[in-house]
């Protein structure tokens, strides 16, 4: 099969085997990548229109219990400088960022055991009965289908969770022997039978990866149907095991980006803070690939530079309403508009409007 006709395949939603998958994303020309993004943006502004949602991300944490090889605050980091934010300090970052006009909160950390259920519940509720116009979207990681529960009690209705790649043997090259993909795996199932809108995703370049993982990670996708999906290049950071690997590529990330929004048209898709830091363009690339929904830093400016997952990321000292005026004038220079509402799946966007 040629590129051309994969990608057409991947467009009228007959789900191509691994190895074709595999064979597209081992080799295709500027021109193929070209006409993938170009179908997959035509699917995006059916579905959504020349729309990009802001989502505003709170990095609270930057202590973590994992080991990931390829993250910069993993456990064995000693050379990162760990805070995290009190309630009251998250809190402030959602006022700043609501009076900016954002609508949806993203609280993201390093698996930090310090936020037991009770004091996580306690910052979820706070911010659910200050924002009931917002959406929470929680990004903490592996926790116990109870502690899941309580989460959404407390007001949460999404849930990010990479399944970084889905091939278990390349998980365990990524992941010390304690981090199993079955696990990640069933958190994932464990949370979307639980209500929330989930998203997973993964690295594109990480260390030993090859094209069939990515095909498979593509073919798991179709098949879970998430809600959101987070997804961009790996990059080294200079003091993980994995600090001579090579980063991901734009192009590549590209590719999958536009694929995924083919095969789920209506999954909300980040156009992620790694590619632009790979290319100062990336994140309108992305867009134009497909990708509806970017992630400023909310994060009180002091911490930024301390939640380094990866080196080089893209920093910006803006406050809140400075960051999204930046984001309309770049959106807007590819043809694009900010929009500031929740921005719900759509097969949740009814529920969210009956205030459920
Ligand atoms: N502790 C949370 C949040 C992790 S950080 C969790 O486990 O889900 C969010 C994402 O950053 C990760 O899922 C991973 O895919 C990405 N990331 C971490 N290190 C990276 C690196 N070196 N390059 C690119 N992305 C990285």
């Amino acid at each position: 099969m040629h590129n051309i006709e994969r990608i057409d395949a991947v467009a009228q939603d007959r789900m191509l085997p691994a190895e074709e998958l595999a064979g597209l994303l081992g080799s295709f020309t500027d021109e193929e990548l070209e006409y993938a993004s170009s179908l997959a943006r035509a699917v995006a502004q059916r579905v959504f229109g020349k729309k990009v949602y802001l989502r505003g991300i709170v990095e609270f944490t930057n202590y973590c219990r994992n080991n990931c090889l390829y993250c910069g605050i993993r456990r064995d980091n000693k050379n990162a400088c760990r805070y995290r934010l009190s309630q009251e300090e998250t809190l402030t970052c959602c006022r700043d960022g609501y009076a900016a006009g954002f609508r949806t909160f993203v609280l993201q950390g390093g698996e930090d055991p310090w936020y037991s259920d009770e004091r996580m519940c306690e910052i979820v509720s706070a911010i659910r009965a200050e924002f009931p116009d917002c959406a929470i979207t929680l990004s903490l990681g592996e926790r116990s289908e109870e502690s899941y529960r309580r989460l959404k009690q407390a007001g949460a209705d999404r849930y990010l969770l990479r399944h970084e790649t889905a091939d278990a043997a390349h998980y365990a090259l990524l992941h010390p022997a304690e981090q199993t993909l079955q696990n990640r795996m069933d958190c994932l199932h464990t949370l979307r039978a639980l209500g929330y809108q989930v998203g997973c995703g993964c690295m594109v370049g990480s260390p030993f990866q090859t094209p069939l993982h990515l095909a498979k990670d593509l073919l798991f996708m179709a098949e879970f149907r998430p809600h959101m999906i987070g997804l961009g290049p790996f990059i080294p950071h200079h003091d993980t095991p994995f600090r001579d690997e090579a980063a991901g590529t734009v192009r590549q990330s590209l590719m999958l980006l536009a694929l995924c929004r083919l095969m789920l048209p209506e999954v909300l898709l980040p156009a992620t803070t790694a590619l632009g830091t790979l290319d100062p363009i990336g994140r309108e690339r992305g867009i134009l690939a497909g990708a509806n929904v970017i992630m400023p830093n909310l994060s009180p400016v002091s911490v930024r530079k301390k939640y380094m997952l990866y080196d080089n990321k893209l920093f910006s000292g803006d406050d809140p309403e400075t960051c999204r005026r930046a984001l309309e004038q770049r959106v807007a220079s590819i043809g694009y508009q900010v929009v500031m509402g929740r921005g719900d799946h759509p097969a949740f966007a009814a529920d969210a409007r009956k205030g459920n």
